[in-house]
């Protein structure tokens, strides 16, 4: 049973359940897709159906930060712990090395999914770069027919929310691919375009503020932070 937080229903799962969770889909039939909202994207869910049923769509929910770990503690139903999209990407993409899988990268802008690939290549050996997409485009046709003639097994949708849990709703299917995860920034971070918050931020709660500091036109998004925090205040009230 999944965990409701305003609305939004995540698994309760550590890092290790949920990456053994996304092998076992990386083998079933079928298409999967892997979703990770932070308290922003909850906040989207809200005001937009569309998203909130992409998101509650997805077969695995994981909690990507610690304002949805704070939230789900204050509304009385605790999560095990934060499983941030791109620690468990990374944790996937050594399990898939290791079966010799192969992983087709989308998003971002045009050159940085192919510089994320070459590092990933070289971190990960034996895991199959079976193809790149920047995030700039403008008909899903052709890129849904690249990605399907490429016979990836994984995908990694990085087209910021709620656009790349949207597109793999609707996608999903027809790329052929087991697994696609939704991992918003995370190619930046691959390629080394965009640096990640030191380990203190992050073990501190406070990856956020790092990023703000470094990219203060964030602030308009970040203020859904403190909104989310009222939003839940309220529900625990009429609870
Ligand atoms: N992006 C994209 N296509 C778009 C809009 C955004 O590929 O139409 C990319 C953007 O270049 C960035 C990522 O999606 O790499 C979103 O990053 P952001 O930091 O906003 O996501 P977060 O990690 O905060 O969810």
């Amino acid at each position: 049973m999944r965990i409701d937080v305003l609305g939004v229903g995540f698994d309760n799962l550590t890092m290790d359940e949920a990456v053994d969770r996304g092998l076992v889909l990386l083998h079933e039939e079928g298409a999967h897709y892997v979703v990770t909202p932070n308290p922003e994207i909850v906040e989207v869910c809200r005001e937009n159906a569309a998203a909130k049923a992409a998101v509650n769509g997805a077969d695995l929910v994981l909690p990507d930060g610690v304002g949805v770990i704070k939230g789900a503690a204050m509304l009385g139903t605790p999560l095990k712990e934060k499983t941030p999209g791109i620690e468990f990407a990374a944790r996937l993409m050594e399990r898939m090395a290791g079966e010799g899988l192969s992983l087709y990268l989308l998003g971002a802008k045009p050159g940085v999914a192919e510089q994320a690939a070459e590092k990933l290549a070289a971190q990960h050996p034996g895991l199959v770069i079976a193809g790149t997409h920047d995030g700039y485009f403008k008909e899903d046709g052709p890129v849904v027919e690249a990605i399907r003639q490429s016979g990836a097994d994984a995908v990694f949708v990085c087209l910021g929310a709620p656009k790349q849990e949207l597109w793999m709703a609707k996608n999903g299917p027809a790329t052929g691919a087991r697994l696609l995860c939704g991992l918003g920034g995370s190619l930046d971070v691959f390629a080394g375009v965009v640096e990640r918050a030191p380990k203190f931020w992050s073990d501190h709660g406070l990856e956020w503020f790092y990023r703000l500091c470094k990219e203060p036109r964030r602030i308009g998004r970040m203020m859904k932070l403190p909104l989310f925090l009222v939003h839940v205040k309220q529900e625990k009230r009429k609870k």
